[in-house]
């Protein structure tokens, strides 16, 4: 035996329903066995005198039956009282056998092991796990503490306690199985064990190791192995990136390019800020050479991410390559469409948009045309990637608000565009800020760049807190609002994750606005809406021919309509801080004031009032993360509405957030120094599931 990918039927003691059993719980391989840590561990390294217990200890203790009664008062029990020379306790067994009485005779010598309570009669051990000590001069502690690891269904601590030891013996026979990888310089800087120290540690804990500090993670053993799984994590996204890197990619330079940059620029109603400039000569630079570009552009809401995923778009064009523009919502596309069609208008360039609305002949037209190279610019949501899309000449793939899509739909698109080995550049775009250390296991892959930079000209956004019950005070602010002929947003959010109830909700509420406010045009627009019917409205909308919109969180990403300066988030405590962020950035888009009203329901947590002060104090999503991931941990921050939301072995974001500064540090110097150590690594952590090594 060689090597710890062996199957664990090969140790001794575990036959096929053992190995059954420990598959459930994902463990496979003798390693897979070597990782599955205790929940948690028991003392029985010492013997408590009996007369020094208290309740609320777990120990084990020694001493001599002095009776043994079966009393059926309310419940049939077996009551034992068990002394030494210190005290007497009382032993209660709901459970017990005519055996076991008749073992537990006034005289034996016991051991037991449980929790101590306060019982009718002093103090009790209920159900103790106990054992008859034949030898009075045997020993009855353990050396170790007693590991107890999560179970399955038959699984006893038992067994699993006996198939670890055999495991943990075969690796103490031969070290050389356990390898460690992780560079001796950044063990001792750390002041990390070895790998096998670890192991042993954790899985066998003497007793100059706290209990304390082994439950709540803060043992260096468990600290290493936490930190070895999050740089594996983080490894294994930068080998997918130099993957990506090996692939060839078109060049972007077209003869005639800086005159139709020029014209580009001419068109525009605006002039670049200098932080769209710097990340637009980043992606230069990237589709300059013949590798794939994998950018990631975070800016902000409203720091104009869409102009310049266009000015890549050009460069595509001028270089004789299609585009491919995926974003998450309907309304989104059909904005995006708009704006690419405006600031295409003089290059003849032909825009299309693929939503899964577009059925029968117009989508055989559409897809005909993408085959065939008529169509230059594609813009879609999620239906882009269907397997009927083929491309004729694919250079550039731009995703919107990227956080919405899953890393397979990202996959599927890019794939797409493969012909030989030449792929097409990425430009992915997001607008929720990840805070740089969490960036170290969710974008490793790519290249980021930062518009951190707002168009000139932006005021702040104003916003406020306020409860439910200044509902009629916010009315009048609304009369007043749309009397200077400005618009207003009221947002309805989430019911228990239900969207028919939000849909409902807010027609509810676009009807009693409709009665309180008579002068203004009221609209709504919800995700239950046909794609046409939510068109026409925002088209209104963006034409002034409606005041306030009624919405449910479908505007949450991208819409743009500037004039639009107030916003009331009704229950603004059932969302995440970056959603109402984005929320937030319908608002303050044009020159004029804007407000935000954060219209709670009380009473308000303190966590939740913490948490809408953080979004009143700032204006930047960046902050905002990060404030965020202190008050709630990087589990929430990374959450569920993040895809990628990766799940652990042992790493526990909320207690380990401090390993995460220096992964991408020691990350660098394996890459330079001990890359024979990636591979193993990531087998270790991520298994055979390859599936960050394909992103
Ligand atoms: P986001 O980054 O949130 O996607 P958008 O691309 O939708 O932001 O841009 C927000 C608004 O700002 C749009 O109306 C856009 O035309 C405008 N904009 C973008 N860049 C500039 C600029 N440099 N100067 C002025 N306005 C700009
Ligand atoms: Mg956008």
């Amino acid at each position: 035996m060689n090597d710890l990918n062996q199957s664990v039927a090969v140790l001794t003691g575990v036959g096929a329903q053992t190995k059954d059993r420990l598959e459930k719980l994902g463990i496979r391989v003798i390693q897979d066995l070597i990782f599955h840590l205790p929940l948690r561990y028991e003392d029985r390294t010492r013997v408590y005198p009996i007369g020094s217990l208290s309740a609320g200890m777990t120990v084990l203790i020694r001493g001599r039956v002095e009776l043994a009664d079966i009393v059926s008062k309310s419940r049939k029990s077996l009551v034992c009282k068990v002394s030494d020379d210190t005290g007497l306790i009382t032993l209660k067994f709901f459970h017990f056998s005519a055996n076991q009485h008749n073992m537990l005779k006034p005289g034996t010598l016991i051991s037991c092991f449980a929790e101590v309570r306060y019982g009718f009669g002093g103090l009790e051990m209920v159900h103790p796990d106990y054992q008859i000590i034949a030898n009075p001069d045997a020993e009855i502690t353990e050396a170790y503490l007693t590991p107890v690891y999560p179970l399955t269904e038959g699984l006893s601590q038992t067994t699993i306690r006996k198939a670890v030891k055999h495991a943990l013996t075969l690796c103490h026979h031969q070290p050389q199985l356990l390898t460690d990888w992780i560079p001796e310089q950044t063990l001792r800087q750390y002041a990390y064990p070895t790998l096998a120290e670890a192991i042993q540690t954790l899985h066998a804990p003497d007793d100059t190791v706290s209990t304390e500090a082994l439950l709540n993670g803060g043992v260096p053993a468990l600290k290493r192995l936490a930190f070895e799984e999050l740089l594996a994590h983080h490894l294994s996204l930068c080998l997918s990136r130099n993957k990506t890197k090996a692939w060839q990619a078109p060049i972007f330079d077209g003869t005639n390019q800086l005159a139709r940059v020029e014209q580009f620029l001419k068109a525009l109603p605006f002039k670049f800020t200098g932080a769209q400039q710097r990340v637009i000569a980043e992606i230069e630079a990237d589709c300059g050479v013949p590798q794939p570009m994998m950018r990631l552009i975070q800016g902000d809401v409203g720091s104009g991410k869409t102009v310049v995923a266009a000015y890549a778009a050009l460069l595509a064009l001028t270089a004789g390559y299609q585009v491919a523009v995926m974003a998450p919502t309907e309304l989104l596309v059909e904005q995006h469409k708009r704006n690419f069609s405006a600031w295409f208008e003089s290059f003849q360039v032909n825009v299309v948009f693929l939503t899964g609305q577009i059925k029968g002949k117009a989508r055989k037209e559409i897809l005909q045309g993408l085959a065939e190279g008529a169509v230059d610019i594609v813009i879609g949501t999620h239906a882009l990637f269907q397997d009927s899309v083929l491309f004729h000449q694919l250079g550039l793939i731009i995703i919107d608000e990227q956080h919405r899509f899953g890393v397979n739909q990202r996959l599927a698109l890019r794939d797409k565009g493969q012909q030989g080995n030449i792929r097409p550049h990425q430009l992915v775009m997001t607008a929720t800020p990840i805070p740089r250390t969490l960036a170290m296991l969710q974008y490793s892959d790519l290249d980021i760049s930062i518009i951190d930079e707002l168009p000139p000209g932006r005021k702040p956004i104003v916003t406020s807190v306020i409860p439910a019950e200044r509902r009629t005070e916010v009315i009048e602010r609304i009369n007043s609002w749309v009397g200077k002929k400005r618009q207003v947003y009221w947002v309805c959010t989430l019911i228990e994750e239900s969207e028919v109830l939000e849909c409902e909700a807010a027609e509810k509420t676009a009807d009693f606005l409709t009665l309180a406010l008579p002068k203004v045009r009221v609209a709504l627009i919800h995700g239950r809406m046909k794609s046409a019917e939510k068109e026409a409205v925002m088209q209104s909308f963006k034409n002034h021919e409606v005041d306030l919109l009624v919405a449910t969180t479908v505007i949450e990403v991208g819409v743009d309509v500037p004039n639009a300066g107030l916003m009331i988030i009704e229950n603004p405590e059932r969302l995440g801080l970056s959603q109402l962020h984005q929320l937030r950035g319908r608002v303050g888009r044009g020159e004029g004031d804007s407000y935000c009203l954060l219209m709670y329901q009380s009473p308000l947590s303190d966590t939740a009032r913490q948490r809408l002060g953080i979004l009143r104090d700032s204006n930047d999503g960046f902050v905002i993360a990060e404030k965020d991931l202190a008050l709630r941990g990087p589990g929430e921050v990374m959450g569920t509405r993040q895809t990628g939301a990766i799940n652990f072995k042992i790493a526990d974001l909320a207690r380990d957030a401090d390993l995460l500064h220096n992964i991408q540090q020691v990350g660098e110097q394996i890459f330079k120094h001990s890359p024979q150590a990636i591979q193993p690594l990531c087998e270790r952590w991520l298994g055979t599931s390859t599936e960050y090594a394909e992103v």
